[in-house]
């Protein structure tokens, strides 16, 4: 085998996601592509003259080893400590490559080899692969059906002794659903009262990828408030919609035990794995990317629009609280024939097994306008195919 058994069992869990995404049917010439969160419209002017502005050197160490990162840190610290309302001190906040590279971070900080980190499912493509490359055993726990809300009982039953951390991600992609504080306080608990029986924490690492893309009357709620041992990983790539400019940061609550150890365990694994650190240029801007946002109003008129058109269809779909995603259930229950169908007429979808949730699909709101609107009848004509004809 010309490969690892490791890294075939990584290619294995990804096969979905690559099969949904990379498999898309993009051969439609206009297509309303409402796969991925990416951008689907040009940088606001805003954000390019930004990275133009922190292009020009200003020493010859500008682009060198060694970016000196604190104005960076300071400006994150204040961000997240107006948001979240908890003071961060700037030490504590360890700059990476967007959210992913910050959950390989926690990961390698707090995941030994044969360990086991619980993950929950509907989770984020990588998840599994990501737990399986730090030689640790993946543990799936399923949300609440009917409330997509943490099932904080099953967490509890999956801990055993060697639970090294619980993986979960508010506000969620792809439910759209924030986990009310009486929920982080129960898991809390639960984690708690584990650790008292055992001689090392279990550490929650909390991806927050989407804490400030809120829709109206959605407040963000974060472990930390209810749980020291809480990772938080942040990112610029859903504020900033630039997800291939890599910046982003993992934060440690002030009440964190041994805080000055993790900051230097981050480091190490950082020198250990590759250079995590975020590019030169994505440091400095750091402070003005912090004060951008995406059209949040525009973002909530779009999935009140795509909401109520489905649900008129027939469609059987929530409106997410937070995030870029609806995920409306597919209807006739045929998951692959569904998309394909959608497809061909120039509808992109990613299909719900890309996020281990069978029998639905994914709509990114990152959309235009304009797509939403062209796909409406292709949506339409769609389930009415599915609906026995009258006779
Ligand atoms: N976590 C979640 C839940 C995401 O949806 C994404 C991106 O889609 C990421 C992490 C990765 O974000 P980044 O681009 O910052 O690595």
């Amino acid at each position: 085998m010309p490969i690892s058994r490791r890294s075939q069992r990584i290619l294995d869990t990804l096969h979905p996601f690559l099969e949904g995404m990379m498999g898309a049917d993009r051969s439609h010439p206009d297509p309303c592509d409402f796969l991925a969160g990416n951008p689907q419209e040009m940088a606001s002017r805003e954000y390019v003259e930004t990275l133009q502005k922190w292009l020009e050197p200003e020493s010859p160490q500008w682009f060198g080893y060694g970016t000196v990162t604190e104005p960076a840190q300071v400006a994150a610290a204040s961000g997240l400590s107006a948001e979240l309302g908890i003071e961060f001190e700037p030490a504590d906040i360890l700059l990476c490559r967007g959210a992913h590279g910050g959950l390989a971070g926690c990961l390698n900080l707090v995941v030994d080899p044969g360990d086991e980190v619980i993950y929950i499912s509907p989770p984020w493509f990588f998840y599994e692969a990501m737990i399986l490359s730090v030689g640790a055993e993946p543990v799936k726990v399923h949300v609440r059906p009917g409330d997509w809300d943490l099932d904080v009982a099953a967490i509890e039953a999956a801990i055993t002794p060697r639970t090294a951390a619980v993986l979960i991600n508010t506000p969620n992609n792809p439910t759209g659903k924030v986990y009310p504080p009486e929920t982080l306080q129960a898991l809390a608990d639960v984690l708690k009262r584990k650790n008292a029986e055992r001689g090392r924490p279990i550490h929650v690492i909390s991806d927050e990828a989407y804490s400030r893309i809120l829709f109206p009357g959605t407040r963000m709620h974060t472990p930390a408030s209810h749980y020291p041992y809480s990772l938080l990983v942040h990112t610029y790539s859903k504020t900033a919609l630039a997800p291939g400019q890599r910046l982003g940061y993992v934060a440690l609550p002030p009440d964190m035990p041994d805080r000055a150890e993790l900051r230097m365990g981050f480091f190490a694994s950082a020198l250990g794995s590759s250079n995590t650190l975020p590019d030169a240029v994505m440091v400095y801007a750091l402070g003005d990317i912090d004060r951008m946002s995406i059209d949040l109003q525009a973002l909530a008129r779009r999935r009140d629009s795509m909401v109520s058109a489905l649900q008129e269809m027939g469609y059987d779909l929530h409106s997410p609280e937070a995030t870029f995603y609806v995920m409306p259930r597919v209807p006739g229950g045929d998951e692959r024939g569904f998309v394909e169908r959608l497809a061909r007429d120039g509808v992109l979808v990613l299909p719900g097994r890309a996020c281990d949730l069978p029998g639905y699909f994914r709509i990114s709101l990152t959309a235009t306008d304009d797509m939403v609107q062209r796909s409406l009848p292709v949506f339409e004509a769609a389930i009415k195919e599915l609906q026995p004809v009258a006779t």
